[in-house]
C-alpha cells in the first residue's frame, strides 16, 4: 500500500496545505492499481489532480462530514459530471449517515447520486474494495465521526499484509486506540496543543494523546496530521515524542508513505 498526503493542514486549508485528503493506493495481483481517497477536504481536489487521477477513483471514504473533510467531494462531483468528454461513472462513496444530503448541501443545487454510489459507515463493517480492506471505527467529535482502518497488500520488501489507520477527527477513545492497535502505520490527526487547549476535550487529539495512543496501540510508525495554521508542528511532535518511541513523521502534501 502507499499513502499519499494530498492536504494536511487542520481545520481549514494552510498557504501551504490543503484540507484533509489522503490517497491510498495499492496493486492487486494483476497489477491493477486501486486508489481510495480518504477524506476531500477544503483545497483537496487540487493536490488530488496533482499527486494522482480525480478521473480514476474507485471509492472515496469520508470520515465526517465538516467542511475540512468533504467539501471538495463537492467539487469533484463537477470535475466529473462536466467532463467534455463525458460525465464519468459513479464512484462509491461511503461516509457517515447524511452523506448524501451533505454533499447536495455544498454543491447548492444538484443531487450527487449521478457521481456518486453513497453507502453509510456501520460500525465494524468491512467494505472491500480492490485488493483494500477498510474497516469504519467510531471515534469521539461532536459529529458522528469514524476512523478507519484500511488493510491491503504490503509494499515493502517482504511483502505480506500491511495495515494503516486513519484516525479521522477524534480525542482519545476506544475507537481510537483500536485503530491505533498492531498497525503498520498510524495516520494521526493532532489538532490541539497541550496546556492552551486542555479545556476543549471530546473533539481533537493533542501530539501527546496521539503519541499515548500509538504507545498503548503498539503502532509501528506514526504520522501526525490535520495540524491548523496556528499551531507550531515542532510542538506538536516534540509533545508525540515524549511518550511515543517510534518513528515520527509530519505530514506534508505530497508525501508518500510506503506500507
Ligand atoms: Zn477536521
Ligand atoms: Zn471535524
Amino acid at each position: 500500500m502507499r499513502l499519499t498526503i494530498l492536504g494536511c493542514a487542520g481545520s481549514f486549508p494552510s498557504a501551504d496545505s490543503a484540507a484533509s485528503g489522503y490517497l491510498v493506493q495499492a496493486d492487486d495481483e494483476d497489477g491493477r492499481t486501486w486508489s481510495v481517497v480518504l477524506d476531500l477536504g477544503s483545497g483537496a481536489l487540487g493536490a488530488l489532480q496533482k499527486y494522482g487521477d480525480a478521473r480514476r477513483l474507485d471509492a472515496i471514504g469520508v470520515s465526517h462530514l465538516h467542511v475540512d473533510h468533504v467539501a471538495d467531494v463537492a467539487a469533484l462531483h463537477v470535475l466529473r459530471k462536466y467532463d467534455p468528454t463525458g460525465a464519468l461513472p459513479a464512484v462509491p462513496l461511503f461516509g457517515p449517515a447524511g452523506t448524501a444530503d451533505r454533499v447536495l448541501q455544498l454543491s447548492g443545487s444538484e443531487h450527487p447520486s449521478e457521481q456518486f454510489d453513497v453507502a453509510s459507515w456501520e460500525a465494524g463493517a468491512a467494505v472491500v474494495v480492490g485488493p483494500l480492506t477498510l474497516t469504519p471505527i467510531p471515534v469521539e467529535h461532536p459529529v458522528p465521526a469514524f476512523g478507519l482502518r484500511v488493510t491491503g497488500p504490503s509494499s515493502l520488501p517482504d511483502g505480506g499484509t500491511a495495515t494503516l489507520s486513519y484516525s479521522g477527527d477524534t480525542d482519545t477513545c476506544p475507537g481510537l486506540d483500536a485503530l491505533a492497535t498492531d498497525v503498520d502505520l498510524l495516520l494521526v490527526e493532532a489538532a490541539y496543543l497541550e496546556g492552551r487547549d486542555d479545556h476543549l476535550r471530546g473533539i481533537h487529539l493533542t501530539g501527546r494523546r496521539a503519541g499515548q495512543a500509538a504507545a498503548r496501540g503498539g503502532a509501528r510508525r506514526m504520522v501526525l496530521t490535520h495540524i491548523p495554521a496556528w499551531n507550531d508542528p515542532a510542538v506538536t511532535e516534540a509533545e508525540a515524542r515524549a511518550v511515543y518511541d517510534g518513528p515520527i513523521a509530519l505530514a506534508y502534501p505530497g508525501a508518500v508513505y510506503v506500507v
